[in-house]
């Protein structure tokens, strides 16, 4: 038993990045969450292609930067553009967008975040 255990910690610390980059905005905690979304479930931020930070929402955006946003365009969703904020895990466009809930520690996205992903990524 001791052993499977001592391997999942393992396996945790792994995929924990050591650094977890900045979330600029009006964030309300640790985990992403904003003044405009903080429902249990809103817990992933977005890198923006205009100015390569990450912000939880586009309002966040909208308040602290003096440009538009840039959607993200299809060729470059296999890159980095989603940080889950429970595990810090950067996940790509195309695997967010894949995905109900994080891949590495399970947490669950908001499923209503689909509605503005016209806002973030160029469709
Ligand atoms: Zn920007
Ligand atoms: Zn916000
Ligand atoms: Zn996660």
């Amino acid at each position: 038993m001791r052993e499977s255990r001592d391997a999942a910690a393992r396996v945790n610390s792994d995929v924990r990045p050591s650094v977890r980059p900045h979330v600029h905005g009006r964030t309300v905690d640790d985990q992403t969450r904003c003044v405009h979304y903080a429902t249990p479930v809103d817990v992933i931020a977005i890198r923006f292609a205009c100015c390569d930070r990450y912000y939880p929402c586009h309002a966040c955006h909208e308040e602290a930067e003096s440009h538009p946003v840039v959607r993200r365009p299809r060729t470059e969703w296999e890159a980095p553009g989603i940080l889950c904020g429970v595990c810090g895990t950067e996940l790509s466009v195309t695997a967010y967008r894949d995905a109900d809930s994080c891949p590495v520690c399970a947490a669950d996205f908001n499923p209503r975040c689909r509605l503005h992903w016209g806002l973030y990524f160029d469709e």
